[in-house]
């Protein structure tokens, strides 16, 4: 008999506990259904990482997508936008414990390319295919969104607009874009990294470099050129910059 009873509390227990899981409403999340075949087709960061390093990115993707905004511009703003956007923002930090772009709150992308004037700035890119706001567009970041989509093409190379304009906002972090990013370089580090810089830079000037040109525009642009080239072609990168390669690693705290 007392074994009843207990079945039968169990029971009730059970179907309380079911009725409570099935009235609830489904948990909202920012990161879509299809996010993880999305970043499998179109991330080659996301695609080589572990499993469990796949769950820390998607758990980052989602923190990104809570605190900035992505808006479009004339245009409709798919899942596969929204998270190119947010693995670009995250690729750059993903090593570092609990960042956020405190100098951000909305990307817009635009059907093509745009011109500086629009936008009250001086720091829009040379193909202005992406920018980090200044003045009255401070803590706005534009991309081209074809540019952006260019840029994690498997066919991309070293260029990826998006990684280039956040590593633009790191740089930022400390309050000038100089390519020397404080939160990043140690001092014992900054001798180095400027030898190396000048040593690349001569290389470039000289024709016998494989970097894009644009990096000898200024030291905040060799950091966003050669960084982005780390990031999107890291074996590629490792090859012709080793030494470079090893102290961005460092930066960038890679395993
Ligand atoms: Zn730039």
């Amino acid at each position: 008999m007392p074994s009843i009873i207990a079945l039968t509390i169990f029971i009730s227990f059970m179907l309380i506990l079911l009725f409570y899981y099935l009235k609830k409403p489904p948990i909202t999340s920012l990161f879509p259904e299809n996010g993880v075949n999305i970043l499998l087709n179109h991330v080659s960061f996301y695609r080589n990482l572990s499993d469990n390093l796949k769950i820390s990115f998607q758990k980052k993707v989602e923190d990104f997508l809570k605190y900035v905004n992505i808006e479009g511009v004339k245009i409709q703003v798919t899942d596969l936008d929204r998270l190119l956007v947010a693995a670009s923002a995250v690729i750059p930090i993903f090593y570092f414990d609990h960042w956020k772009y405190n100098n951000l709150s909305t990307v817009l992308l635009y059907p093509h390319s745009f011109n500086q004037e629009e936008f009250l700035s001086d720091e829009a890119d040379r193909d202005v295919s992406g920018m980090v706001g200044n003045g009255p567009m401070q803590r706005i970041m534009i991309l081209s969104l074809p540019q952006l989509r260019e840029g994690f093409n498997i066919n991309a190379g070293q260029s990826n607009v998006g990684i280039h304009e956040f590593v633009h906002l790191l740089d930022k972090e400390d309050g000038d874009v100089d390519g020397l990013p404080q939160a990043l370089l140690d001092k014992k580090n900054n001798p180095e990294y400027m030898r190396l810089v000048d040593e690349t830079i001569h290389e470039i000037k000289n024709n016998r470099s494989d970097i894009d040109a644009y990096a000898i525009t200024n030291r905040a642009e060799f950091f966003a050129v050669t960084s982005s080239f780390f990031f999107n072609a890291p074996d590629e990168f490792k090859r012709n910059h080793e030494a470079l390669y090893i102290l961005y690693k460092k930066i960038y705290r890679w395993p």
